[in-house]
């Protein structure tokens, strides 16, 4: 039996943190398709080419490019007990199709995180990543030992192109709009456990230790 986890909620509310955390804790990896497809695009691979324009925009990339890159990652081994999925999925035909991924027995919930909107664009445009190894900082919250150098591996510390002032504001009404309104399709499932992030990343941890159930 697979333990999936979908990890629901606004860009900036924390998916990649709080994935992290569940990820060590939980034992199953973290799979962020935006993270698949900014190594599309960093390898220059034919279809990173064809992804770039859109997340450069803000806007959704078209779900088959999304689908191929998630399905070569879960069938990976370290995924053969479960993953946390990070950003997927984000239309109904995501959800759709990612029905045909699970398998009879599987157990899976949805964690819906939720924010207010202040928060999410402070936590966007304080967000810094690393341009080698991809390791995520807020310059308040989680901040490098050195000004604008990784921790970890050294490397120079960046915004992420699509967390410009602009392309937030889209990439908030591009989930208001069309991702959003896939939480409905879980609704039914009894799954969903709806989660307040604004508070620190310890306090949503044991908001969500408090309340999900693993059967
Ligand atoms: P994220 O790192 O989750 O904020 O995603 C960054 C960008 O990658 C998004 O704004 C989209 O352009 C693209 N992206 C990531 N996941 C998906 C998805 N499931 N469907 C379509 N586009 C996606």
């Amino acid at each position: 039996m697979r333990r999936i986890v979908l990890l629901f909620g606004p860009p900036g509310i924390g998916k990649g943190t709080v994935g992290a955390s569940l990820s060590e804790k939980w034992h199953i990896p973290l799979i962020s398709t935006g993270d698949l497809l900014r190594e599309q695009v960093k390898c220059n691979t034919s279809l990173g080419e064809h992804a770039r324009a859109f997340m450069e925009r803000g806007e959704l990339v078209p779900d088959e490019l999304v689908v191929e890159v998630l399905h070569e990652r879960v069938s990976q081994k370290d995924a053969k007990d479960g993953f946390i999925l990070d950003g997927f999925p984000r239309t109904l035909k995501q959800a759709e199709m990612l029905e045909g991924v699970f398998l009879a027995g599987d157990e899976r919930i949805i964690l819906n995180l939720e924010g207010s909107p202040a928060v999410l664009i402070e936590r966007l445009s304080q967000r810094r990543i690393c341009s080698v190894c991809g390791a995520v900082y807020h310059m308040t919250n989680i901040p490098p030992k050195q000004d604008d150098i990784c921790d970890f591996c050294g490397g120079a510390l960046v915004r992420r192109p699509d967390d410009e002032p602009a392309v937030i504001e889209k990439r908030l009404r591009v989930f208001a709009e069309e991702t959003k309104p896939i939480l409905d399709f879980y609704r039914g499932t009894n799954a969903v456990y709806t989660i307040n992030a604004d508070g620190t990343l310890p306090e949503t941890l044991q908001e969500i230790d408090r309340i999900v159930k693993w059967s």
